[in-house]
């Protein structure tokens, strides 16, 4: 990590001073402050906003014990991090993931705000989850599961006050469980107060693609820019779940031809391109390894052997799994293959050493708050159909998310421009993400 100066340096020492221990959350407002010096030149009157922007509103830390299908009681911990509501009710998903502690919570609410703010929606940010890992577990230890997490949970939440989702391990079925018993606590059919639901009982077309179209619509605005689009280039994708998915069916449809992906077991070439039905049986439906998908589609596809799925050759690269995915090896590794574009569809999947890597060789990087703002950005055009009791078609949803990643584009372009970064889409998104929220808490005081 590079060195801070000034009062960004002193913010920083006391986030540090305050949050040992957290490396996640120290790497997150790091990345954000290496961007804001020229901004904190012509604005110091954001010096004491960004110090309260660096502490969370709220934080929720709870015990959620459940009975598993042996009758052994099980004890997980579960998190809410209600980090800012400067712009609107507190926004965020929720992850069940075993490696989910208060340093993962805290670095996603972080860049929650920023993201949340570039979407121009009214939606704060916050983010939640717990350590329990729906891997292996039954649908009935999975439901009672969720249903002893919002047991908890649900005095925190409402459609004015935090509104979560879903994210890594949590995708229908658990937003499903988690609703039902909402509902049945508080005896409401408030739908606003989660996104994310099924299409029958207040979900909204395209918010399960919404993440990983938007992120490749994002990056067709960087091809466009270049004059270039998806047709005919080779794409790398990782990870294999609701973002992955998503993002390979765009980019097909888009001419792109995605050769490769991963889970957690490892990675897979498919030089004729992923075969996206094979994919959604063995991850959606079987819930299996990669390994599987391999063995039923023959056609030359193999496990990947040497290395990470990056050192594939291809023109562009969508990390699309998890955090720290793509070190600095890797980033050398595309650039000396002729990588133009890596577009991060996942949280904070790139390294702080990688980046430097790929824009040293100028290569065109989205960052994750810029790229993968299209999942929030739909529930927000999911809570205004809860609020309007309406519904839209999938064709009206998919134009209002294109819009909204090609204004957020042009947004990270200007403002890299205004402060004299051109082609720094991370500059552009942190300052004009930061610059939003800074705003509206100096007009609200100092709450
Ligand atoms: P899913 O749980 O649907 O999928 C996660 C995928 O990543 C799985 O294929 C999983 O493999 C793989 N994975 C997890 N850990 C690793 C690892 N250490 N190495 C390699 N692969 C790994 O989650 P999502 O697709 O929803 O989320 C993916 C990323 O996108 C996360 O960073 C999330 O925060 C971010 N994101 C998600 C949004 C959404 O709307 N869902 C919105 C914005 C960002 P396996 O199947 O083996 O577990």
């Amino acid at each position: 990590m590079s060195e801070l100066e000034g009062p960004l340096k002193d913010i920083f020492d006391v986030v540090i001073h305050r949050n040992p221990g957290e490396p996640e959350f120290q790497q997150a407002v790091h990345e954000v402050f290496e961007t804001l010096t020229p901004v904190m030149a012509k604005h110091p009157e954001y010096e004491d906003v960004l110090t309260r922007m660096c502490e969370p509103e709220r934080q929720i830390i709870f015990r959620v014990p459940w009975i598993d299908d042996d009758g052994k009681v099980q004890i997980n911990r579960g998190f809410r991090v209600e980090f800012n509501s400067a712009l609107g009710p507190y926004k965020g998903g929720l992850r069940f993931h075993p490696s989910v502690n208060l340093s993962i919570v805290k670095f996603l609410g972080f860049e929650q705000i920023f993201k949340n703010s570039l979407t121009g929606l009214p939606i704060g940010g916050g983010k939640g989850g717990s350590d329990f890992d729906p891997k292996g577990r039954s649908d009935r230890e999975v439901m009672r599961f969720c249903q002893s997490f919002m047991t908890e949970l649900y005095r925190h939440i409402g459609d004015k006050t935090d509104v979560p989702a879903g994210d890594i391990g949590v995708g229908g079925r658990e937003i499903g469980y988690l609703f039902g018993q909402y509902k049945r606590i508080t005896n409401r059919y408030e739908s606003g107060v989660l996104t994310g639901k099924g299409l029958t009982w207040g979900g909204s077309q395209v918010r399960p693609e919404a993440t990983g179209y938007g992120a490749v619509f994002f990056v067709d605005e960087m091809l466009k820019a270049k004059g270039q689009g998806f047709d005919g280039k080779k794409v790398l994708v990782s990870g294999s779940g609701n973002v992955a998915t998503y993002a390979i069916e765009k980019i097909h449809q888009l001419g792109g031809t995605v050769i490769g992906c991963s889970d957690s077991s490892g990675y897979v070439i498919d030089e004729k391109g992923i075969d996206l039905e094979l994919l959604k049986e063995v991850k959606q439906v079987r819930r299996a390894r990669l390994s599987e998908y391999v063995e039923l589609r023959g056609n030359g596809t193999k496990v990947g052997t040497d290395g990470t799925l990056w050192q594939v050759p291809a023109d562009i690269a969508l990390p699309c799994a998890t955090q720290n995915e793509l070190d600095e090896d890797d980033a050398k590794a595309l650039v000396a293959n002729g990588c133009q574009i890596v577009g991060e569809g996942a949280n904070m999947p790139t390294t702080p050493e990688a980046i430097k890597v790929l824009q040293a060789a100028g290569i065109g990087f989205a960052p994750g708050k810029a790229a993968n703002a299209g999942g929030v950005a739909t529930s927000a055009l999911e809570m205004q159909q809860n609020a309007s009791r309406d519904s839209w078609s999938f064709e009206y949803t998919e134009e209002r998310l294109s819009d909204i990643m090609r204004s957020i584009h042009e947004t990270c372009v200007e403002t890299a421009d205004e402060y004299n970064d051109p082609n720094n889409y991370i500059a552009g998104a942190n300052i004009a993400g930061f610059v939003h929220v800074a705003e509206a808490m100096l007009a609200l005081g100092v709450i």
